[in-house]
């Protein structure tokens, strides 16, 4: 999908309840010209294949770098192939490196990092800037073309819902600065549709949207609070939330009340009880350990056998059906 001259977004389709809609790459650049992507989805062929079936349909056959906006499996999971089969250098958030050791190429081989204040240039004059948002995680980035007023936001910002937080106080700083950014028109998510200006829609007042919701569930979770009962988190988020969400997301929406907690605790609003963890025991935890070993083996043996009985299909393509006919017939002109 064609976003503007420079910019094109790829969206894979997603059926899971914390990837809205779709998991998106965007490939920058010029035809001819040097391409950078933003996020490569996760390790699966799904992703390859609308990468490179994407980069082939306009022509591009190489990709110059390939960067991510945080270190998150679904948006890092194909760096390694990027590298391996598309050639590119690979850019990493620098908090980022650490967290990332299994996505990245051995010894780090064809991988440099950005951090906040850096620029990408590519041909054309064209210029990305490097936006340091943490929040979502501690290596958030976001990317910027001023000149299109264009902002890629990863997770910082979603197409058609919230996200999860892991810190509110860097997450509303974040959002403060890009508030403060000279042009947005399109804010480029790394899930769902893209936001862009419109008669109904506006992409800056989106971003004060997500200002305004944490200012909201953070008011919630403190009138939660009122009565002086302690609560868990968990029974906060239930009280907040009711059946207005997904039971699938109750984990999600449990953790960004935690964010908002540790927040008000850190700002001295709030205080919390220790909690006793419990202590697993350790033959239950060997015998699930070793059932999920003896099941993941039996799924590795189930794909195996998926994917030779698909090469035995398209074997069967390429050679004459010797299995239905010991001699099959013959044809010549009467
Ligand atoms: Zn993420």
């Amino acid at each position: 999908m064609k976003i503007s001259d420079h910019v094109r977004m790829v969206p894979v389709p997603e059926d899971q309840p914390m990837r809205p809609t779709s998991t998106n790459i965007y490939i920058i650049g010029q035809r001819g010209g040097q391409t950078l992507t933003i996020d490569s989805g996760e390790a699966i062929d799904k992703f390859r294949w609308m990468l490179r079936g994407y980069l082939a349909a306009i022509d591009y056959s190489e990709i110059g770098v390939a960067a991510i906006t945080h270190h998150h499996f679904d948006h890092s999971g194909n760096l390694k192939h990027v590298r391996e089969h598309l050639k590119a250098e690979i850019a990493v958030p620098e908090n980022g490196l650490k967290l990332l050791k299994r996505q990245l190429p051995k010894n780090n081989e064809g991988v440099k990092t950005f951090t906040d204040g850096d620029e990408i240039n590519l041909d054309g004059g064209l210029r990305v800037q490097v936006i340091g948002s943490p929040g979502h995680s501690v290596d958030s980035l976001c990317y910027y073309i001023e000149e299109d007023g264009i902002l890629f936001t990863g997770d910082t910002i979603l197409g058609n819902t919230t996200t999860v937080v892991g810190d509110v106080n860097s997450y509303m700083a974040s959002l403060r600065r890009l508030l403060e950014l000279p042009n947005i028109r399109i804010l480029l998510p790394g899930h769902g549709p893209m936001i862009r200006d419109t008669d109904e829609a506006n992409a800056r007042d989106r971003l004060e949207m997500y200002v305004n919701h944490r200012q909201m569930r953070e008011d919630q979770i403190l009138e939660q609070l009122q009565d002086g009962d302690p609560k868990t988190s968990w029974q906060i988020m239930e009280n907040i939330y009711g059946d207005s969400i997904d039971k699938r997301l109750r984990r999600a929406a449990d953790g960004n009340v935690q964010a908002h907690l540790k927040s008000l605790q850190k700002s001295g609003v709030v205080k919390a009880s220790r909690g006793v963890k419990k202590r697993p025991n350790p033959a239950t935890v060997a015998k699930n350990k070793a059932k999920d070993k003896a099941n993941q083996k039996i799924i590795r043996q189930g794909k195996k056998l998926e994917k030779q009985a698909m090469n035995n299909a398209l074997m069967q393509q390429e050679n004459p059906p010797t299995d239905t006919w010991k001699t099959p017939p013959t044809y010549q002109l009467r």
